[in-house]
């Protein structure tokens, strides 16, 4: 099959249009493999045509000619023959006139297929990240839980106490002893002290000390509230999670 006999072939079909074939916007010959087909895109009336539609005006063509509409997700193409030479009508989903990548995001799932359903983050930006609904649904609720969480409204107003009592910087906390040789286990804990003279492995309080010294009877509860304050004040600092 040569060029001219695809071109003959698509010359016919403009010139006397089967009943079947649905409205064309633009037809073109091209080669596929070793042979020469005739391609027309499905006239999509200034993008308004839905993809019901679609089926609807593509299936004549698959009708007529005993066979099935090819969908891969992202294309919809019925075939058919005109005076032997291989012709299709094609039609291209609007959503993936976007550039729609291949899987999710945020999980494995693929986004090509029909019946998965996916969101774009960020409005009018092509490259913006794609997700599918689940993984939507599962941020809300996550995000949700998040700010609803008794921990969170906990930090928000300790914070604030917090910061009157220390100033601006949040401190790195430390457990410590308010007396020289008074206890077995620290006794408090308190804000790591950072005058040049306070030996740094010394865990006394001295004059030098910032406040507050909290006297604290269990060590062990000492050391969780040192690791809460000291992890809370780096989340802080990192910004990594929305206060
Ligand atoms: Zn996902
Ligand atoms: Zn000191």
């Amino acid at each position: 099959m040569t060029a001219s006999t695809a071109a003959a072939a698509l010359a016919a079909l403009m010139d006397d249009a089967p009943a079947w074939l649905p409205p064309v916007n633009h037809w073109e010959i091209a080669r596929d493999g070793d042979r020469w087909i005739v391609s027309g895109q499905l006239d999509t009336d200034g993008d308004t045509l839905s993809e019901g539609d679609a089926y609807r005006l593509l299936g004549p063509v698959v009708e007529q000619f005993g066979q099935q509409l090819d969908d891969d997700g992202g294309l919809i193409r019925a075939r058919f023959a005109h005076f032997g030479v291989p012709c299709d009508v094609w039609f291209l989903r609007p959503v993936l006139r976007w550039v729609v990548p291949e899987q999710c995001a945020t999980c494995p799932t693929k986004l090509g297929a029909p019946d998965v359903r996916f969101v774009r983050l960020g409005e009018g930006d092509r490259e913006a990240p794609v997700i599918c609904v689940p993984c939507r649904d599962r941020m809300q609720a996550h995000w949700v839980a998040l700010h609803r969480s008794p921990l969170v409204a906990a930090r928000q107003e300790v914070r604030e106490l917090l910061l009157a009592e220390t100033g601006e910087e949040r401190p790195a906390w430390r457990q410590s002893f308010t007396e020289l040789d008074g206890a077995e286990h620290p006794d408090a804990i308190s804000p790591v002290c950072t005058n040049d003279d306070h030996e740094p492995n010394d865990p006394t309080v001295y004059d030098c000390c910032p406040e507050p010294v909290v006297e604290v009877d269990s060590h062990v509860l000492g050391a969780y509230l040192v690791e809460l304050l000291n992890a809370d004040a780096h989340v802080d600092a990192e910004g990594g999670e929305p206060a």
